[in-house]
């Protein structure tokens, strides 16, 4: 379609993290603008305001209830510092309360700001009708068609709820969880990774009975050891772990609990009653109900976009947040579902497509954090893929565990805590993969991220003059091998 026939020069398809940031600077860049979102409610009815998955159902208040966490364990451990703190108390509902209210401001926020960079907004859902056309419906059904020149879908993911009898008539998601107005009480999770080990984190923290249904291994596609430390500190905090289950079914009882049937590996069933059931087993991206065929773009077999610098297979149609396909990408990204991943590529498309730029998006060394609530950041290779690309003998791994000074005098645990680096020999040792367990693990990896990106080497690491007494700098005092078998526990200052 001509620019001079089409309405928009962008019609973005999806008001999420990469949505927002691609439709205002294109917006900034003098172009006519639109963006369609619309939240479908989730089964059991929850629906939310503009801004996607991250701020409404996702890091947002995931954050705000893994810090909900923290401060029990902060309160726990404040006595020892000298504090009298009486019997502290949590409320579920001041919580959800403040927590949905942050969230409310910024659905406004996102609104005015479209507003005042000129974008035209579009509380309605985006089907196509044609390659250049939409047809978008809002919630009382008025019909509007948009035509653009260039379509940005952006239209993320939903949970996935299991194929078993009263899954969806009694189950919860990540979709409901940060809004439940009453206390989840004994709480069911289903799934062992990001999502389901963040929300059991949070609500075992601030004082729920928690357990975990774990079909194979936690946190799929971290590094293992990193996962196993995450999975143990869980444990021995208290959330309860049923491994190698899956569940069969979920029956209302008599006295308004839910009874969850499972089967496990080998065949055996168990069953348990609980509260609330959460399913966290996976993502859906939201490509099925928007007309894609219309449009003549192809997916994957899972649902996803195939993507080369996020157009797709037609030219005006670009993809960018977790629709697309990571495993698509060349070299292929087990990152591409985090929300700065989304506003970098949106940011970038829109700079290439309106302002003359030529900056592509890097999908490698994304550096990512779970809050479970014991916070594991991560940043390049897990050992074991690293091993696998480049062969054992060219992977120096250095590690150490470490307690971190507050943790002394409440005597919090030893060895709980621990960094390393993995390193790629031939490369004069190159850091491939960072993995910290430990307190403000998302804040140390975010730093650590810019030195790997630009190609930081151990000796670099070990140049460097760490500031004391902090964790981060563990990262510069690395100097046990995994190779030589020592002991890499540690003790004292
Ligand atoms: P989304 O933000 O999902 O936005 C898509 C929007 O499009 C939605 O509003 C949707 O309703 C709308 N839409 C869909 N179809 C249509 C249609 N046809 N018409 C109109 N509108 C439509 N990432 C991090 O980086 N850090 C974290 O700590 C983190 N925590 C998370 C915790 C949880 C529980 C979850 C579920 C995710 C978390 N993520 C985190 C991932 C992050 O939220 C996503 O990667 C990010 O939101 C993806 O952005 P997006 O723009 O692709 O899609
Ligand atoms: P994942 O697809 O990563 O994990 C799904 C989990 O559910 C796995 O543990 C899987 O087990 C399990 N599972 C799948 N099917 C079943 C089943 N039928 N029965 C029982 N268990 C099952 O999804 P998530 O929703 O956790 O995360 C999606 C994405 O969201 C992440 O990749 C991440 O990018 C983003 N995110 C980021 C966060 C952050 O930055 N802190 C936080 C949360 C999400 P198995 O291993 O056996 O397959």
């Amino acid at each position: 379609m001509a620019a001079a026939e089409a309405q928009y020069d962008l019609l973005v398809i999806g008001g999420g993290s990469g949505g927002l940031a691609c439709s205002k600077r294109a917006a900034s860049h003098g172009k006519k603008v639109a963006v369609c979102d619309f939240v479908k409610p989730s089964p059991p009815g929850t629906t939310w305001g503009l801004g996607g998955t991250c701020v409404n159902v996702g890091c947002i208040p995931k954050k705000l209830m893994h810090q909900a966490a923290l401060l029990g364990e902060g309160m726990t451990d404040a006595e020892s510092f000298g504090w009298e703190v009486a019997a502290p108390k949590h409320n579920w509902e001041t919580m959800v309360g403040n927590v949905q209210g942050h969230i409310k401001s910024l659905n406004f926020g996102y609104r005015s700001d479209l507003m005042s960079n000129g974008v035209k907004y579009y509380n309605a859902y985006a089907t196509f009708l044609d390659p250049h056309t939409v047809e978008a419906v809002d919630k009382k059904g008025k019909v509007t068609k948009i035509t653009a020149s260039e379509i940005v879908i952006c239209t993320g993911g939903r949970p996935r709820y299991p194929d078993i009898p009263g899954a969806k008539e009694l189950g919860i998601t990540s979709d409901d969880v940060f809004a439940l107005k009453s206390p989840p009480g004994r709480t069911l999770v289903v799934g062992a990774s990001y999502v389901a080990l963040e929300c059991a984190g949070f609500i075992k923290g601030v004082g729920y009975d928690t357990t975990v249904m774990m079909r194979s291994i936690p946190l799929r596609g971290f590094d293992q050891q990193m996962a196993g430390l995450c999975k143990t500190y869980m444990q021995e905090h208290g959330v309860a772990f049923i491994e190698g289950a899956v569940p069969t079914a979920v029956e209302a009882t008599p006295s308004g609990a839910k009874k969850v049937s499972w089967k496990l590996a080998d065949g055996s069933v168990g069953s348990g009653e609980y509260d609330t059931v959460l399913f966290a087993i996976g993502r859906d991206v939201c490509t099925s109900a928007i007309g894609i065929d219309k449009a003549g773009v192809k997916l994957s077999s899972n649902g996803k976009v195939p993507t080369v610098n996020e157009q797709t297979n037609v030219p005006h149609i670009y993809a960018i947040g977790d629709i697309i396909d990571g495993e698509a990408l060349n070299p292929p990204s087990a990152t591409t579902e985090l929300t700065p991943v989304a506003i970098q590529a949106g940011k970038l498309l829109a700079d290439r497509l309106y302002a003359g730029k030529s900056a592509l998006m890097d999908y490698s060394m994304v550096a990512t954090t779970v809050y479970t609530p014991l916070e594991y950041g991560a940043v390049g290779l897990p050992e074991e893929e690293a091993i696998k690309l480049h062969g054992e003998d060219n992977i120096e791994v250095y590690h150490s565990y470490f307690k971190p000074l507050e943790w002394t005098l409440p005597h919090r645990g030893d060895n709980v805590c621990y960094a390393k680096l993995i390193c790629l020999k031939p490369e004069g040792e190159r850091v491939i993969g960072l993995h910290v367990c430990g307190p403000n693990a998302g804040e140390m990896t975010q730093g650590f991220a810019v030195a790997i990106k630009a190609g930081a080497t151990k000796a670099h690491f070990d140049d460097t003059v760490g500031i004391h007494p902090t964790v981060a700098e563990e990262f510069t005092l690395l100097a046990t091998t995994k190779r030589s078998g020592d002991s890499a526990e540690k003790s004292g200052c």
